[in-house]
Protein backbone atom coordinates (compact mmCIF):
# COMPACT_ATOMS: atom_id res chain seq x y z
CA UNK A 1 0.00 0.00 0.00
CA UNK A 2 1.57 3.77 -1.20
CA UNK A 3 1.31 5.37 2.20
CA UNK A 4 -0.23 8.57 3.14
CA UNK A 5 2.64 10.74 4.59
CA UNK A 6 6.32 11.48 3.27
CA UNK A 7 8.89 9.71 4.17
CA UNK A 8 12.60 11.02 4.74
CA UNK A 9 14.59 8.35 3.14
CA UNK A 10 13.76 5.72 0.11
CA UNK A 11 16.09 3.04 -0.48
CA UNK A 12 15.69 1.50 -4.10
CA UNK A 13 17.92 -1.45 -4.50
CA UNK A 14 19.20 -2.55 -8.04
CA UNK A 15 21.80 -4.06 -10.17
CA UNK A 16 20.90 -0.99 -13.30
CA UNK A 17 22.86 -2.82 -16.05
CA UNK A 18 22.30 0.50 -17.60
CA UNK A 19 19.49 2.35 -15.78
CA UNK A 20 16.66 2.70 -18.46
CA UNK A 21 13.41 4.53 -18.88
CA UNK A 22 11.72 2.13 -16.35
CA UNK A 23 14.05 2.52 -13.49
CA UNK A 24 14.05 6.44 -14.48
CA UNK A 25 10.29 6.77 -14.32
CA UNK A 26 10.74 4.62 -10.58
CA UNK A 27 12.99 6.72 -9.20
CA UNK A 28 11.11 9.73 -10.26
CA UNK A 29 7.93 8.05 -8.66
CA UNK A 30 9.55 7.78 -5.43
CA UNK A 31 11.19 10.88 -5.20
CA UNK A 32 7.45 12.18 -4.96
CA UNK A 33 7.06 10.25 -1.81
CA UNK A 34 10.23 10.79 -0.08
CA UNK A 35 13.16 13.83 0.73
CA UNK A 36 16.10 11.46 0.06
CA UNK A 37 16.22 8.72 -2.27
CA UNK A 38 19.25 6.00 -1.40
CA UNK A 39 20.25 4.06 -4.70
CA UNK A 40 21.94 0.78 -3.82
CA UNK A 41 23.88 -0.44 -6.68
CA UNK A 42 24.11 -3.81 -6.24
CA UNK A 43 26.95 -6.36 -8.32
CA UNK A 44 29.71 -3.89 -7.36
CA UNK A 45 33.18 -4.45 -7.80
CA UNK A 46 32.77 -7.37 -10.13
CA UNK A 47 34.99 -7.79 -13.25
CA UNK A 48 32.86 -7.06 -16.22
CA UNK A 49 31.05 -8.91 -18.17
CA UNK A 50 28.06 -9.28 -20.76
CA UNK A 51 25.86 -9.02 -18.20
CA UNK A 52 27.44 -6.56 -15.83
CA UNK A 53 29.18 -4.55 -17.69
CA UNK A 54 29.64 -1.37 -16.07
CA UNK A 55 31.51 0.02 -12.80
CA UNK A 56 28.98 0.55 -9.81
CA UNK A 57 30.85 4.42 -10.47
CA UNK A 58 29.80 4.36 -13.87
CA UNK A 59 26.06 3.14 -13.15
CA UNK A 60 26.05 6.17 -10.12
CA UNK A 61 27.41 8.69 -12.93
CA UNK A 62 24.91 7.70 -15.11
CA UNK A 63 21.86 7.77 -12.61
CA UNK A 64 22.85 11.09 -11.16
CA UNK A 65 23.20 12.23 -14.64
CA UNK A 66 19.98 10.89 -16.05
CA UNK A 67 17.79 12.34 -13.33
CA UNK A 68 19.69 15.49 -12.83
CA UNK A 69 18.55 15.75 -16.82
CA UNK A 70 14.44 14.92 -15.90
CA UNK A 71 14.85 17.90 -13.19
CA UNK A 72 15.93 16.26 -9.99
CA UNK A 73 18.04 17.77 -7.54
CA UNK A 74 21.15 15.75 -7.40
CA UNK A 75 21.78 16.89 -3.70
CA UNK A 76 18.87 14.34 -2.92
CA UNK A 77 20.74 10.90 -4.42
CA UNK A 78 22.97 9.09 -2.00
CA UNK A 79 24.62 6.14 -3.38
CA UNK A 80 25.56 2.92 -1.53
CA UNK A 81 27.19 0.30 -3.85
CA UNK A 82 27.12 -3.03 -2.82
CA UNK A 83 29.23 -6.16 -3.53
CA UNK A 84 26.95 -9.72 -4.09
CA UNK A 85 27.68 -12.65 -1.99
CA UNK A 86 26.07 -15.11 -3.30
CA UNK A 87 26.54 -17.86 -0.81
CA UNK A 88 26.22 -15.35 2.27
CA UNK A 89 22.87 -14.05 1.68
CA UNK A 90 23.45 -12.71 5.59
CA UNK A 91 26.25 -10.85 4.56
CA UNK A 92 24.98 -8.98 1.72
CA UNK A 93 22.00 -7.51 3.97
CA UNK A 94 23.92 -6.31 6.78
CA UNK A 95 25.99 -4.62 4.10
CA UNK A 96 22.83 -3.35 2.49
CA UNK A 97 21.77 -2.19 5.93
CA UNK A 98 25.02 -0.74 7.14
CA UNK A 99 25.82 1.20 3.82
CA UNK A 100 22.03 2.50 4.15
CA UNK A 101 22.67 3.39 7.75
CA UNK A 102 25.21 5.39 7.07
CA UNK A 103 23.37 7.92 5.40
CA UNK A 104 20.33 7.81 7.45
CA UNK A 105 21.86 8.24 10.31
CA UNK A 106 19.99 5.58 11.89
CA UNK A 107 16.43 6.99 11.37
CA UNK A 108 13.42 4.85 11.63
CA UNK A 109 12.12 6.82 8.81
CA UNK A 110 12.99 4.47 5.79
CA UNK A 111 10.53 3.05 2.80
CA UNK A 112 12.00 0.39 0.43
CA UNK A 113 11.03 1.03 -2.98
CA UNK A 114 10.55 -1.38 -5.44
CA UNK A 115 8.71 -3.89 -7.89
CA UNK A 116 8.18 -7.65 -7.53
CA UNK A 117 8.71 -8.93 -10.74
CA UNK A 118 9.50 -12.33 -10.26
CA UNK A 119 11.25 -15.00 -8.04
CA UNK A 120 14.64 -12.57 -8.15
CA UNK A 121 12.90 -10.14 -6.24
CA UNK A 122 12.54 -12.14 -3.33
CA UNK A 123 15.32 -9.66 -1.46
CA UNK A 124 12.76 -6.77 -1.23
CA UNK A 125 10.60 -9.09 1.50
CA UNK A 126 14.08 -9.26 3.58
CA UNK A 127 13.72 -6.05 5.32
CA UNK A 128 10.78 -6.29 7.25
CA UNK A 129 11.56 -3.38 9.22
CA UNK A 130 11.20 -0.74 6.24
CA UNK A 131 7.92 0.22 5.02
CA UNK A 132 7.18 -0.82 1.45
CA UNK A 133 6.49 1.48 -1.22
CA UNK A 134 5.25 -0.89 -4.38
CA UNK A 135 6.08 1.04 -7.56
CA UNK A 136 3.35 1.86 -9.68
CA UNK A 137 5.60 1.76 -12.90
CA UNK A 138 4.33 -0.70 -15.21
CA UNK A 139 6.55 -1.59 -18.29
CA UNK A 140 7.70 -4.78 -19.59
CA UNK A 141 11.90 -3.12 -20.48
CA UNK A 142 14.58 -4.94 -19.04
CA UNK A 143 17.90 -4.14 -18.89
CA UNK A 144 18.91 -7.23 -20.85
CA UNK A 145 17.20 -5.92 -24.04
CA UNK A 146 19.64 -2.52 -23.89
CA UNK A 147 22.23 -4.67 -23.77
CA UNK A 148 21.33 -7.02 -26.58
CA UNK A 149 21.31 -4.00 -28.62
CA UNK A 150 24.93 -2.29 -27.49
CA UNK A 151 26.60 -5.99 -27.82
CA UNK A 152 24.25 -6.76 -31.19
CA UNK A 153 25.06 -2.96 -33.03
CA UNK A 154 21.25 -2.27 -32.46
CA UNK A 155 22.58 1.57 -31.17
CA UNK A 156 19.85 2.78 -32.72
CA UNK A 157 17.51 0.83 -30.42
CA UNK A 158 18.48 2.34 -27.77
CA UNK A 159 17.07 5.98 -27.93
CA UNK A 160 13.45 4.23 -26.73
CA UNK A 161 14.75 2.21 -24.22
CA UNK A 162 17.39 4.29 -21.78
CA UNK A 163 17.41 8.31 -21.23
CA UNK A 164 19.71 10.03 -23.26
CA UNK A 165 22.24 10.98 -20.75
CA UNK A 166 22.80 7.06 -20.68
CA UNK A 167 22.57 6.82 -24.54
CA UNK A 168 25.37 9.55 -24.89
CA UNK A 169 27.31 7.47 -22.61
CA UNK A 170 26.65 3.98 -23.99
CA UNK A 171 27.59 5.66 -27.76
CA UNK A 172 30.33 7.03 -26.06
CA UNK A 173 31.38 3.37 -24.42
CA UNK A 174 30.36 1.04 -27.59
CA UNK A 175 34.24 1.85 -29.40
CA UNK A 176 36.32 1.43 -26.37
CA UNK A 177 38.24 -1.78 -25.54
CA UNK A 178 36.21 -2.64 -23.09
CA UNK A 179 33.11 -2.90 -25.33
CA UNK A 180 35.03 -4.64 -27.66
CA UNK A 181 35.97 -7.48 -25.62
CA UNK A 182 32.45 -7.93 -24.18
CA UNK A 183 30.87 -7.92 -27.86
CA UNK A 184 33.62 -10.73 -28.47
CA UNK A 185 32.62 -12.53 -24.99
CA UNK A 186 28.96 -11.93 -26.28
CA UNK A 187 29.55 -13.58 -29.59
CA UNK A 188 31.29 -16.53 -27.70
CA UNK A 189 28.43 -17.17 -25.76
CA UNK A 190 26.01 -17.22 -28.25
CA UNK A 191 28.20 -19.67 -30.06
CA UNK A 192 28.58 -22.05 -26.96
CA UNK A 193 24.84 -22.01 -27.01
CA UNK A 194 24.39 -22.65 -30.58
CA UNK A 195 26.86 -25.78 -30.39
CA UNK A 196 25.52 -27.45 -27.52
CA UNK A 197 23.95 -30.75 -28.44
CA UNK A 198 21.48 -32.66 -26.38
CA UNK A 199 21.43 -35.30 -27.78
CA UNK A 200 25.87 -35.55 -27.05
CA UNK A 201 25.03 -34.86 -23.40
CA UNK A 202 25.47 -37.73 -21.25
CA UNK A 203 21.49 -37.82 -19.41
CA UNK A 204 22.82 -36.94 -15.52
CA UNK A 205 19.76 -36.38 -13.51
CA UNK A 206 20.51 -33.46 -9.99
CA UNK A 207 17.84 -34.26 -7.74
CA UNK A 208 17.05 -32.30 -4.46
CA UNK A 209 15.84 -34.18 -1.26
CA UNK A 210 14.32 -32.85 2.05
CA UNK A 211 15.04 -34.66 5.17
CA UNK A 212 12.79 -32.71 7.66
CA UNK A 213 12.91 -33.23 11.24
CA UNK A 214 11.00 -31.88 14.36
CA UNK A 215 10.07 -32.87 17.69
CA UNK A 216 12.21 -36.14 17.20
CA UNK A 217 10.37 -37.30 14.22
CA UNK A 218 11.47 -37.23 10.63
CA UNK A 219 9.21 -36.14 7.61
CA UNK A 220 9.04 -39.56 5.54
CA UNK A 221 7.03 -40.88 2.72
CA UNK A 222 5.70 -44.02 1.25
CA UNK A 223 5.44 -44.08 -2.28
CA UNK A 224 2.35 -45.19 -4.09
CA UNK A 225 4.02 -46.22 -7.30
CA UNK A 226 7.06 -47.98 -9.22
CA UNK A 227 10.25 -48.05 -8.50
CA UNK A 228 9.38 -48.78 -4.71
CA UNK A 229 6.12 -48.93 -4.40
CA UNK A 230 5.56 -49.23 -0.62
CA UNK A 231 9.04 -48.05 0.59
CA UNK A 232 9.70 -45.53 2.64
CA UNK A 233 11.35 -42.26 1.04
CA UNK A 234 12.69 -38.51 2.00
CA UNK A 235 10.50 -35.54 -0.45
CA UNK A 236 12.41 -34.99 -3.15
CA UNK A 237 12.58 -33.92 -6.71
CA UNK A 238 14.57 -32.92 -9.90
CA UNK A 239 16.20 -29.31 -10.15
CA UNK A 240 14.59 -27.11 -12.29
CA UNK A 241 16.51 -24.69 -14.23
CA UNK A 242 15.81 -21.39 -12.23
CA UNK A 243 16.25 -22.81 -8.90
CA UNK A 244 18.70 -23.51 -5.97
CA UNK A 245 18.86 -26.92 -4.87
CA UNK A 246 17.76 -26.17 -1.63
CA UNK A 247 14.68 -24.02 -3.07
CA UNK A 248 14.41 -27.60 -4.72
CA UNK A 249 14.42 -29.44 -1.41
CA UNK A 250 11.77 -27.39 0.31
CA UNK A 251 9.80 -27.41 -2.80
CA UNK A 252 9.90 -31.50 -3.34
CA UNK A 253 8.79 -31.74 0.53
CA UNK A 254 5.52 -29.25 0.01
CA UNK A 255 4.60 -31.20 -2.83
CA UNK A 256 4.88 -34.56 -1.42
CA UNK A 257 3.75 -33.99 2.17
CA UNK A 258 2.05 -30.56 1.94
CA UNK A 259 4.26 -28.95 4.34
CA UNK A 260 5.61 -25.51 4.24
CA UNK A 261 9.31 -25.44 5.63
CA UNK A 262 9.60 -22.01 5.02
CA UNK A 263 6.75 -20.98 7.32
CA UNK A 264 8.86 -22.42 10.27
CA UNK A 265 11.83 -20.36 9.16
CA UNK A 266 10.05 -16.61 9.43
CA UNK A 267 10.28 -13.46 7.52
CA UNK A 268 13.72 -14.17 5.80
CA UNK A 269 12.93 -18.09 5.14
CA UNK A 270 13.89 -17.38 1.00
CA UNK A 271 16.97 -16.27 2.18
CA UNK A 272 18.71 -16.75 5.53
CA UNK A 273 16.48 -19.58 6.94
CA UNK A 274 17.22 -22.12 4.21
CA UNK A 275 21.18 -21.12 4.44
CA UNK A 276 21.54 -22.94 7.63
CA UNK A 277 19.97 -25.83 5.51
CA UNK A 278 22.44 -25.47 2.65
CA UNK A 279 25.48 -25.12 4.97
CA UNK A 280 24.33 -28.64 5.94
CA UNK A 281 23.93 -30.04 3.08
CA UNK A 282 25.46 -33.28 1.37
CA UNK A 283 25.80 -34.84 -2.13
CA UNK A 284 24.93 -38.73 -2.64
CA UNK A 285 26.63 -39.65 -5.99
CA UNK A 286 27.47 -43.30 -6.14
CA UNK A 287 26.64 -44.18 -9.40
CA UNK A 288 24.55 -47.01 -9.24
CA UNK A 289 22.38 -45.22 -6.58
CA UNK A 290 19.38 -45.80 -9.16
CA UNK A 291 18.36 -48.34 -11.05
CA UNK A 292 17.02 -45.29 -13.02
CA UNK A 293 20.36 -43.88 -14.34
CA UNK A 294 22.77 -41.78 -13.00
CA UNK A 295 20.71 -39.32 -10.77
CA UNK A 296 23.05 -37.34 -8.84
CA UNK A 297 21.07 -35.98 -5.23
CA UNK A 298 21.48 -33.45 -2.77
CA UNK A 299 20.15 -34.04 0.64
CA UNK A 300 19.49 -30.90 3.16
CA UNK A 301 18.77 -30.97 6.66
CA UNK A 302 15.71 -28.90 7.90
CA UNK A 303 15.73 -28.96 11.68
CA UNK A 304 12.40 -27.51 12.42
CA UNK A 305 12.58 -27.82 16.41
CA UNK A 306 10.12 -28.70 18.57
CA UNK A 307 6.62 -28.28 18.79
CA UNK A 308 3.16 -30.10 17.69
CA UNK A 309 3.12 -31.60 14.10
CA UNK A 310 1.63 -30.23 11.29
CA UNK A 311 -0.73 -31.86 9.29
CA UNK A 312 0.47 -33.57 6.62
CA UNK A 313 -1.23 -33.85 2.69
CA UNK A 314 0.40 -36.36 0.36
CA UNK A 315 1.09 -35.12 -3.71
CA UNK A 316 3.28 -36.17 -6.04
CA UNK A 317 4.64 -40.03 -6.09
CA UNK A 318 3.74 -40.32 -2.22
CA UNK A 319 0.40 -42.76 -1.12
CA UNK A 320 1.32 -41.48 2.58
CA UNK A 321 2.91 -39.08 4.34
CA UNK A 322 4.02 -39.60 7.93
CA UNK A 323 6.31 -38.38 10.90
CA UNK A 324 8.30 -41.16 12.08
CA UNK A 325 10.32 -41.48 15.08
CA UNK A 326 14.42 -40.45 13.94
CA UNK A 327 15.23 -43.96 15.84
CA UNK A 328 12.73 -46.51 14.42
CA UNK A 329 13.25 -44.68 10.82
CA UNK A 330 17.08 -44.98 11.50
CA UNK A 331 17.26 -48.81 12.98
CA UNK A 332 14.57 -49.96 9.74
CA UNK A 333 16.87 -49.64 6.54
CA UNK A 334 14.82 -52.19 4.78
CA UNK A 335 11.58 -50.24 4.70
CA UNK A 336 13.67 -47.77 2.57
CA UNK A 337 13.96 -46.49 -0.93
CA UNK A 338 17.00 -46.92 -2.96
CA UNK A 339 19.72 -44.95 -0.64
CA UNK A 340 17.13 -43.33 1.04
CA UNK A 341 18.14 -44.82 4.75
CA UNK A 342 21.97 -44.38 3.84
CA UNK A 343 21.09 -40.49 3.36
CA UNK A 344 18.90 -40.41 6.43
CA UNK A 345 21.68 -41.69 8.82
CA UNK A 346 24.73 -39.12 7.15
CA UNK A 347 22.67 -36.23 7.66
CA UNK A 348 20.85 -37.13 10.96
CA UNK A 349 22.91 -39.75 12.72
CA UNK A 350 25.63 -37.86 12.65
CA UNK A 351 24.24 -34.28 13.40
P1 LIG B 1 17.33 -4.59 -11.61
O1 LIG B 1 18.28 -3.54 -12.02
O2 LIG B 1 16.94 -5.66 -12.57
O3 LIG B 1 16.01 -3.96 -11.04
C1 LIG B 1 16.02 -2.97 -10.03
C2 LIG B 1 14.62 -2.69 -9.58
O4 LIG B 1 13.89 -2.14 -10.67
C3 LIG B 1 13.84 -3.92 -9.11
O5 LIG B 1 12.98 -3.55 -8.02
C4 LIG B 1 13.05 -4.28 -10.35
O6 LIG B 1 11.89 -5.03 -10.01
C5 LIG B 1 12.73 -2.89 -10.90
N1 LIG B 1 12.46 -2.94 -12.33
C6 LIG B 1 13.23 -3.47 -13.29
N2 LIG B 1 12.64 -3.34 -14.51
C7 LIG B 1 11.47 -2.70 -14.27
C8 LIG B 1 10.40 -2.30 -15.11
N3 LIG B 1 10.41 -2.53 -16.44
N4 LIG B 1 9.33 -1.67 -14.54
C9 LIG B 1 9.30 -1.44 -13.19
N5 LIG B 1 10.28 -1.82 -12.36
C10 LIG B 1 11.36 -2.43 -12.89
O7 LIG B 1 17.98 -5.20 -10.33
P2 LIG B 1 17.87 -6.51 -9.45
O8 LIG B 1 18.48 -7.65 -10.15
O9 LIG B 1 16.54 -6.67 -8.84
O10 LIG B 1 18.96 -5.98 -8.38
C11 LIG B 1 19.24 -6.59 -7.21
C12 LIG B 1 20.71 -6.42 -6.90
O11 LIG B 1 20.94 -6.92 -5.61
C13 LIG B 1 21.59 -7.21 -7.87
O12 LIG B 1 22.82 -6.56 -8.03
C14 LIG B 1 21.78 -8.51 -7.11
O13 LIG B 1 22.95 -9.21 -7.49
C15 LIG B 1 21.86 -7.98 -5.68
N6 LIG B 1 21.52 -9.03 -4.68
C16 LIG B 1 22.55 -9.72 -4.16
C17 LIG B 1 22.30 -10.72 -3.24
C18 LIG B 1 23.46 -11.49 -2.69
O14 LIG B 1 24.56 -11.27 -3.15
N7 LIG B 1 23.28 -12.38 -1.71
C19 LIG B 1 20.98 -11.01 -2.86
C20 LIG B 1 19.94 -10.27 -3.41
C21 LIG B 1 20.22 -9.26 -4.35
Amino acid sequence: QLSPTRRAFGVYIGRFEPPHLAHQAVMREALEQVDTLILVIGSARAARTTKNPFTAQEREALIRAMLTEAGVDPARLRFVAVRDHLYDEGRWLAEVRSGVQAHTGGSADVALIGHIKDGSSYYLRSFPDWDFLPTHVISGLSATAVRRALFERRLHDLGGMVPPAVEAFLREFYPSADSAALRAEYEHLLACQAALDPARTPPIAVTAHAAVTRAGRVLLLRRGVHPGQGNLALPGRELLPDETLVACAARAAQLDTGLDVREFMGADATSTGLHAAWLAGQVFDAPDRSPRGRVVAHAFPFNLGSGPLPDLRPGGDAAQALWLPVPEALGSPELFFEDHHAILEELLARA
